[in-house]
């Protein structure tokens, strides 16, 4: 028997390497992972960077998607993206030509050392709420609250619709 379907949302960010451009790749290559659908994208969002200023702006989405992989494999596969679009880890909060985080799955709640689930960062990064809005805003995070209201409450400073 296969697995069920389930929704999950991914948050998408990149500031390095025409950042735009690779939000497209990102959102192509999230469409080809095995055993997964994109079913919602968000409008781009150009926001102001997390942690250390003197790097550019990022551009943020998000992604709705199907999928019959565990949220371990989704990660595994996301984490196997970033690879694929040459991202090096290096400096906490610091540039990355791609950022792929898995911000909700149906029914995972996860407490590990190398995965968290609802993504923690969730509540207070307008540059995910915003685009997360566009796509889920009747969404409820376990332990957070409704996307609509997490985005109101995060403020929308340094974030704009991009074209
Ligand atoms: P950040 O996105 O917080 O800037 P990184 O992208 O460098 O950090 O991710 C570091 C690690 O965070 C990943 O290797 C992954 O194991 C871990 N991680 C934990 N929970 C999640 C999640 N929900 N989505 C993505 N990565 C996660
Ligand atoms: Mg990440």
């Amino acid at each position: 028997m296969s697995p069920l379907w389930r929704p999950a949302y991914v948050a998408i960010g990149s500031n390095l390497n025409h950042p735009q451009e690779r939000v497209s790749e990102a959102y192509e290559r999230i469409a080809a992972l095995r055993a997964t659908r994109l079913e919602l994208r968000s409008r781009l969002y150009h926001t102001r960077p997390l942690g250390p200023q003197d790097q550019p702006y990022f551009v943020n989405a998000a992604a709705g998607l199907l999928t019959q992989l565990s949220a371990h494999d989704l990660l595994e596969a996301l984490l196997g993206v970033e690879r694929a679009m040459g991202r090096h880890r290096q400096e906490r909060w610091g540039p990355r030509v791609i950022d792929l985080d898995l911000v909700w799955m149906v029914g995972a709640v996860i407490e590990e050392a190398h995965l968290t689930v609802p993504h923690p960062g969730v509540s207070s990064r307008n540059f995910v709420l915003y685009p997360l809005a566009d796509i889920a805003p009747t969404l409820e995070i376990p332990g957070h609250g409704f996307v609509a209201d997490l985005k109101v409450r995060s403020g929308g400073d340094g974030i704009s619709v991009l074209g």
